[in-house]
């Protein structure tokens, strides 16, 4: 086996990654990263029954904004594949029949029927069917039938499962990266399927000879996966294999605390459980994500980073190479890590303030164009400067700044009502005209002339400022009111003002 650390994510087609796949996947890209090491994608599409259209793509998609892109998988081949279960299906019968010539597997013919008889059976004594050694020599399966009456079976086209045969009275050693040693007596295991009767390998079979194949290190992957590691062990043990490291990730639990947190959570609290935005194929049903909600991939990697892991500093802001440095399998948690939305706007307004403001102007700009608004970069560069520690998303900065471009509509009424009193028209016309005289209207020369206007008059500075801010902004919000003047200019201030006038005499 190599020594170059591989590790693979490993989703199963059947719908949009949940947001638990896309952590999963980060801690084996930070992993792999790391330690110099290899992230590899391979598509577990087994269940064709289970198979969702498109949803490979989304998984592709996903881990690309994420800025976690796989290094070999589909369409980036490199010897181990394919990397598709689907186009691999006749590898896995021969590790079936291996394990069936080692005395590890068998071949079971037990109809749907008998077992379900079997579980009532057992129902109705207040007991549960398990099937293993205690009692599969009574079952039927070519432990308890003679080799004869197997072949005849198989002759005639009898449908038949190969189960894997576990072991009576051992303790078995487990080891987890995050979980540390474990003992699973394998009297309580049942003897799981291998290959089922439409000649598709299950999961754990697929999975085991997958893993060898492929030379994975280290198997990082969810804790719903830990109670199946004894059944791996024991497979690789069987062929002869050396078993890859495991850590099996905690849960994501719901906000509450209480349960795992689902697929449908998103949609019933209002935050989107989905990387990326998710039009089921069938229903036509839309399901929020991440991405389309305004959210940049780095607040996401870094609220999913911190779901399960910290670095064990009072630090909180990571950016991916930041993680990649400090990232430890030891560090994840074993309890389950409690899903928190408005921590992710937290980190989102952190990653905002980051963010190059010509790069906002930019995104600005897109909504901009919706409103039909036509500005220069420039100037979009400088109001974004100014506007953007009140924003928490791109959408905020209109809000946030319309001002700075269109005159404001309408007069937020309550803020009007507590700026504009009776003498107030009167005042603000005589501003309007002290203004006029006015020639440098840069803020700092405009704040001191309307300081020493507003002082000469004897009158509380809020009596004009608040409704001047009315006037210009359309509401009590914004950054500084002088700066605001200078952006729009000496003739827009007034128009406004004398708008306002107008409007809310
Ligand atoms: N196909 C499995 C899943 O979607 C992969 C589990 C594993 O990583 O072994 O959860």
């Amino acid at each position: 086996m190599s020594s170059k650390v591989r590790v693979r994510f490993a989703p199963s087609p059947t719908g949009p990654l949940h947001i638990g796949g896309v952590r999963t996947a980060l801690y084996n890209y930070l992993f792999a990263k790391k330690h110099g090491g290899d992230f590899i994608l391979r598509i577990e599409d087994t269940d064709q029954n289970r198979y969702v259209e498109g949803a490979e793509d989304y998984i592709i998609e996903a881990l690309n904004w994420c800025g976690i892109p796989y290094d070999e998988g589909p369409g980036k081949e490199k010897g181990f594949g394919p990397y598709r279960q689907s186009e691999r299906k006749q590898l896995y019968r021969e590790y079936a029949e291996k394990l069936i010539d080692s005395g590890d597997a068998y071949y079971a013919f037990d109809t749907a029927e008998e077992l379900d008889g079997h579980r009532k059976n057992h129902e109705e004594k207040g007991k549960t069917f398990i099937y293993n050694w205690h009692n599969r020599e009574k079952l039927k399966n070519s432990l308890s039938l003679s080799p004869e009456e197997v072949q005849a079976k198989i002759d005639a086209g009898d449908a038949y499962v190969i189960r894997f045969k576990s072991p009576k009275d051992e303790i078995l050693q487990l080891k987890d990266i995050i979980r540390g040693n474990m003992e699973i007596d394998t009297n309580i295991l049942d003897d799981k399927v291998l290959f089922k009767s439409d000649g598709m390998p299950t999961y754990h079979l697929a999975n085991i000879v997958d893993d060898h194949l492929m030379e994975i290190t280290h198997v990082i992957r969810g804790e719903e996966w830990l109670p199946s590691l004894a059944l791996h062990y024991m497979l690789y043990r069987a062929l002869g294999w050396d078993a890859p490291k495991f850590a099996h990730l905690p849960l994501i639990m719901k906000p509450q605390g209480k349960g795992k947190l689902s697929k449908r959570d998103g949609d019933k609290m209002g935050f989107p459980v989905f990387p990326l935005e998710w039009k089921d194929p069938k229903s036509g049903d839309i399901s929020a994500g991440y991405r389309e909600d305004g959210y940049f991939p780095e607040a996401v990697v870094n609220m999913l980073a911190f779901l399960g892991w910290n670095p064990g500093t009072e630090e909180e802001f990571f950016n991916l190479e930041k993680l990649t440095k400090s990232f430890e399998l030891e560090r994840v948690h074993k309890g389950g890590a409690k899903f928190d939305p408005e921590k992710t706007k937290w980190f989102q307004q952190h990653y905002m303030q980051e963010a190059n403001n010509e790069e906002l102007a930019n995104k600005f700009e897109e909504i901009l164009k919706e409103k039909e608004v036509t500005s220069n970069k420039a100037f979009i560069i400088e109001v974004v400067s100014l506007i953007k520690e009140r924003a928490v998303f791109v959408e905020d900065l209109w809000q946030q700044g319309y001002f700075f471009f269109i005159a404001p509509t309408s007069f937020e009424p309550k803020d009007a009502k507590k700026a504009w009193k009776e003498d107030t028209a009167a005042l603000m016309t005589e501003l309007s005209e002290f203004l006029s005289s006015v020639e440098n209207f840069e803020a700092e020369n405009l704040q001191e002339n309307v300081k020493g206007w507003i002082k000469s008059k004897e009158i509380g500075f809020g009596k004009v400022m608040m409704p001047l801010r009315v006037a210009l902004v359309g509401a009590l919000q914004g950054p500084d009111l002088y700066k605001i003047a200078e952006f729009i200019g000496k003739e827009e201030t007034l128009n406004r003002v004398n708008k306002a006038v107008e409007t809310l005499k």
